[in-house]
């Protein structure tokens, strides 16, 4: 999963990345250039965007749900691996291209995609709580099984 400086990032570009065009824009390394399923064609089509880091070259995420995958095979379909692991991305049911969206349609799914962020960022920032919570119980605990 993303850190929170990550996602932070991610959710500001990705509000560019409602078109088609830019999002296959982004596989410039891409491995999977002919002959397979997961072309920057067809990644794009299916909501993706390459967001490779160092340790993680193919790692592709949903400009919408935040869908992160890794670890691409020639055979794999993007579509099918997307409504396999966020059958409820708003963008896949959609099914509609950007430039056919009406104002009132593209405004519900930008808010939808917001929350989708800030749900996600949350979850991020109570996970962190929680290793704080259980390190700091760590050291009260050792303290004072140490005392005499
Ligand atoms: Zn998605």
């Amino acid at each position: 999963m993303a850190s929170l400086g990550v996602l932070k990032k991610r959710v500001d570009l990705f509000y560019h990345m409602y078109s088609q065009e830019a999002r296959e824009q982004t596989f410039v390394d891409w491995p999977f250039r002919e002959d397979c399923m997961c072309t920057p064609g067809k990644m794009a089509s299916a909501g993706f965007v390459h967001c490779p880091s160092q340790n993680e070259p193919d790692v592709a995420c949903c400009f919408y749900c935040l869908l992160e995958l890794e670890e691409w095979e020639p055979h794999d379909n993007p579509r099918v691996e997307h409504i396999k692991r966020s059958p409820n991305c708003r963008f896949l049911i959609m099914g509609k291209d950007f430039l056919k969206l009406t104002l009132g349609e593209f405004l519900h799914m930008e808010e939808d995609r917001l929350k989708i962020y800030l749900k996600k960022a949350c979850h991020i920032k109570m996970a962190d709580f929680q290793e704080e919570i259980e390190r700091t119980l760590g050291i009260l605990k050792s303290m004072f099984d140490s005392k005499p």
